[in-house]
C-alpha cells in the first residue's frame, strides 16, 4: 500500500514523454523529489520500430528494462493509475493505494484502437496484413517485406491523431528500398492511401517528400481513409470522401487509429 505517500511530482507514465521529463527536471533542480507511476518492466524506443520493419535492426534492440531508463534519483512505482482527483492533489493506484502530489505531469501515451478497422485485429501478422505499430507486430513487416514477390502493397494513414505523422510514410519509403535491393520492386505498386490532404501540411517538408515521391515512382492518394480489411479476398475498403473504393493488396501496412 502507498496510502499517505506523498511527491513533490509526480509522472504518469514511463514511456518517452516520462523519461525525458523526469530527466530534464533533474538537470534543473538535482534534489527534486519525482516519483514516475508506471505499471511496465519494460520501455520500447517506438521510433525503432520503423527501422525493425525495414529489416535494420532487431527488435530487442529497442527495449530496455524500465529500471534502466528511469533516472537516478526518481522513485518508481511500479503501478498503474486509475483516477485522478484534482481537487486534493491526489491519485489512486490500480493497487488501489492513493499518491498525494504537488504537481502532477501527465504522460500515459495514446491508446492504439485496433478494433476501429473491421478485420484488422485478428489478421494482424497474417495473409501479408503488418503494422509497425507493437512491438510484436514489426519485425512482421519485415518478414512480408522479404516474401513479396511483386504485386499491391499499401501503405495506410489514417485521420489524426496518431502518433509520429512520419512513421506512416517512412515504411512506405523504407519498404521501396528493400524491394528494390530484392529485385522485385518493378512488378510492384506501392499506394500510399491517407486520410489527410496531402503528404505533410508544411509546404517546405512537402515541396522535399514530394521529390522523394516522384523519384521511387509511389502512388500517392489523399483524402482516402481505411475502413475495413477483408482478408479472404486480400482487399482493403476505403472511405474517399463518403465512396468506398476497394483495393486488392498482396501486403498491407496498417498505421491504426488511436
Ligand atoms: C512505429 C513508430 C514510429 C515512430 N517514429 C517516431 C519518430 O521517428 N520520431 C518521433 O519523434 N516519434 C516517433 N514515434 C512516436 C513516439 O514513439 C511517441 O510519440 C512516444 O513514444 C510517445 O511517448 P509517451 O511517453 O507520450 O508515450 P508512450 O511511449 O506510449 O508511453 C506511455 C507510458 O504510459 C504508461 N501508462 C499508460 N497508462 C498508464 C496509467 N493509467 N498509469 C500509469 N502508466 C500508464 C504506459 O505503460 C507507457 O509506458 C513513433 C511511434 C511509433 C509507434
Amino acid at each position: 500500500m502507498t496510502e499517505g505517500i506523498h511527491h513533490k511530482v509526480v509522472i504518469i507514465g514511463g514511456g518517452t514523454g516520462g523519461i525525458a521529463v523526469a530527466a530534464h527536471l533533474l538537470k534543473e533542480m538535482e534534489e527534486l523529489d519525482i516519483a514516475i507511476v508506471e505499471p511496465a518492466d519494460t520501455h520500447y524506443y517506438q521510433p525503432g520500430w520503423t527501422l525493425v520493419g525495414a529489416g535494420v535492426i532487431n527488435a530487442a534492440k529497442t527495449a530496455r528494462s524500465m529500471s534502466s531508463v528511469i533516472p537516478k534519483g526518481v522513485k518508481w512505482i511500479k503501478d498503474g493509475v486509475s483516477d485522478v482527483s484534482p481537487e486534493s492533489n491526489a491519485l489512486t493506484l490500480t493497487s488501489g493505494g492513493q499518491l498525494g502530489y504537488d504537481f502532477l505531469i501527465v504522460a500515459a501515451g495514446i491508446k492504439i484502437d485496433w478494433e476501429a478497422i473491421p478485420g484488422l485485429k485478428e489478421n494482424l501478422g497474417k495473409g501479408g496484413v503488418v503494422s509497425n505499430y507493437d512491438y510484436q507486430q514489426a519485425p512482421k513487416t519485415w518478414q512480408a517485406l522479404q516474401d513479396f514477390k511483386g504485386g499491391t502493397a499499401l501503405f495506410t494513414q489514417p485521420p489524426p491523431p496518431f502518433k509520429c505523422p512520419g512513421a506512416a510514410q517512412k515504411i512506405l519509403y523504407l519498404a521501396d528500398d528493400a524491394l528494390r535491393k530484392s529485385g522485385v520492386r518493378a512488378n510492384s505498386k506501392l499506394i500510399f492511401c491517407s486520410a489527410a490532404a496531402g503528404i505533410f501540411p508544411v509546404k517546405k517538408y512537402a515541396d522535399a517528400l514530394n521529390q522523394v515521391i516522384t523519384r521511387k515512382e509511389l502512388d500517392m492518394r489523399y483524402q482516402t481513409k481505411l475502413v475495413e480489411i477483408r482478408a479472404e479476398t486480400k482487399e482493403a475498403v476505403f472511405d474517399k470522401g463518403g465512396e468506398e473504393e476497394v483495393i486488392k493488396y498482396d501486403m498491407i501496412h496498417v498505421t491504426p487509429p488511436m
